[in-house]
Order: structure tokens, then sequence, then C-alpha cells
């Protein structure tokens, strides 16, 4: 490649908000024609908010319990909880990430749980009902227990970046297509897509699958994008042909990726996409 076309790009693509680890990394994206999107901190702000509590127990309690085992986790799910959990909280031991799935720690002698259903034996039907409610009005169920009980349904809602439709709009208009690829379940994932433009979901997918469902669209000869935030998604951003971070994300995925959205605004993305598409024009 030609260095002073590489580097017109570099200065441009810092102009735009786009910082570009090295001169190859534009280098890759001349035969993108697929962007997969996570959902959580990418396609929407990622700041949730507790909006309900069902619970047959004291609500203070299950709030108090969930709420401290939270506190130790950064996940966008686990702020919004702890946040309205309150303050002072009592200490947690024992706790575990269980990534992709929830939550795990001891507080005040029980043995706390807090994250996808999955993580229990069942549901009573009650929270049965609630979590399927939840789901269907596309928001995030967080089912909250303790000693091996499942007692409370936290209801959780995100909200999509006021950009993203428009981004996603002009990524389309570049020939590109758009795909979903997120951890939370198959309805709210849909939700989503639909208010913004999409219309290929993956959902319902661990952390550690992500890169395998980059692997996949690959082996089926698409060349392929990927802009993502989390820890979660620093696998897939280094297995895509070209990894776009998100800046307000975690290190770890800025780390792994090609080029950060500084601004953490899928609008970049479309920038980027450009710029680089521009670049290769110089060099040839
Ligand atoms: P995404 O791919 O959308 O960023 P994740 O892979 O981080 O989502 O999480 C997938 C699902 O696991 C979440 O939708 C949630 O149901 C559950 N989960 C993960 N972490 C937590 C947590 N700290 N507390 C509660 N639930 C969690
Ligand atoms: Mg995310």
């Amino acid at each position: 490649a030609t260095p002073t076309a590489l580097l017109v790009g570099t200065g441009r693509g810092a102009q735009l908000g786009i910082l570009i680890r090295g001169p190859e990394a534009l280098e890759s994206t001349r035969a993108i024609d697929t962007i997969v999107l996570d959902k959580t901190g990418t396609v929407t702000t990622g700041r949730m908010t507790l909006v309900d509590v069902v619970t047959d127990e004291d609500p203070a309690r299950v709030l108090r319990l969930a709420g401290a085992v939270e506190h130790a986790s950064e996940h966008p799910i686990a702020r919004a909880i702890a946040r309205k959990a309150g303050e002072t909280l009592p200490a947690v031991t024992d706790f575990h990430n269980l990534e992709g799935r929830g939550v795990r720690g001891t507080v005040e002698g029980h043995a706390v749980l807090a994250g996808r259903a999955s993580l229990f034996a069942g549901l009573p039907a009650g929270l049965e009902a609630a979590k399927a409610a939840a789901e269907a009005a596309g928001r995030t169920p967080v089912v909250v227990g303790w000693d091996g009980t499942a007692r409370a349904v936290l209801v959780v809602s995100d909200t999509v970046k006021d950009t993203s439709a428009g981004a996603i709009a002009d990524l389309r208009a570049l020939g590109l297509t758009p795909v979903l690829l997120t951890g939370d379940h198959e309805a709210a994932a849909r939700t989503v897509a639909a208010e913004v433009g999409i219309t290929e979901v993956i959902a319902e997918v661990l952390p550690a699958d992500k890169v395998d469902a980059i692997k996949r669209l690959q082996a089926g000869d698409q060349a392929v994008a990927m802009v993502g935030d989390g820890v979660n998604d620093a696998a897939a951003l280094a297995q895509a042909d070209l990894g776009l971070a998100m800046g307000t994300g975690t290190d770890v995925a800025i780390e792994a990726a090609d080029l950060t959205l500084v601004r953490g605004d899928l609008r970049a993305a479309v920038d980027a996409i450009r710029l680089s598409r521009r670049t290769l024009a110089i060099i040839k």
C-alpha cells in the first residue's frame, strides 16, 4: 500500500473521531459486505433503568440483596439494579461473575443469584408470567433468588440511541447488510432490531459464542465488520475482518479492535467505511 494515502486516511479519521490502530487496519475494509452490531451499548445507550420489581417477598429486601451482588459487576444491567438499590448495601462474599448469564454472591448469609432464568431450576408461575410479559414488551427480565429458589423478577429497560436508525440506513445505502448480535433474549433483540431497521438477528449468544457467530458468517463467504463495546465482544472484534470498538466501551474491546469510534456513535461507523473506501481508491 502507498504510505501517503494511508496517512491521509489516518489523519482524516482523527478529524471524524475515528482512531485507527495501524495503517493496515483500513485495508481490510475493501470487501466488507456484512456489519455485525452488538446490541447493548452499541445500538442502544446501554444505560439501563430498573422499571419494575415483581415479587411476593419484601421488594426492599430483594433490591438490597440483588443490589449488593450486582454492585460488584460492571454490566449495564448490574449498574441499573445497584443504582436503584441505594448507597448503603450489605457486604458480598464469594462473588462470581457468570459471564453472559448473571452474577452470584453471598449476602447476609444467603447464596444470591441474579440473571437469566436458566440460572434456576424453574420459576414459580407468577414469575414465569412476569418474565414473559417483560420479554413481550422488549424488556430484559432479571431473575433474582436465594438459597436455590427464584423469588423475584426485576424488569430492566434500555433505550436505542437516537443516531442508530439513521446510521444503519446509511450502512445499508453503502451496500452493507446489518446483523444484530446479542446475548439478550430473542424478543428484546427483535424489538430493538425493528426500531432501527435490522432484519437479521442472532440472539441468546453466550459471550464465548459471539466469535463463532462471526466465523460462521465468514465461512459463508461474507467479509464481516463487527461493532461492539463490551468485554464479551473482544474476541469477536478481533476475529472480524474489521473490528470497530465504541470509544465509550471497555478497554478490552478497544484493544481488540482495528478502529475506535471515539464518541460511541454509530454514525462514525458509516464515516469509517466511507473513509476506508476513499483511502483505498487513492491507493489503487
Ligand atoms: P449483550 O450481548 O446484549 O451485551 P450480555 O452477553 O452481556 O449481553 O448478557 C446477556 C444476558 O445475560 C443479559 O441480557 C442478561 O439477561 C444476562 N446478564 C449478564 N450479566 C448480567 C448481570 N450482571 N446481571 C443480570 N443479568 C445479567
Ligand atoms: Mg455490549
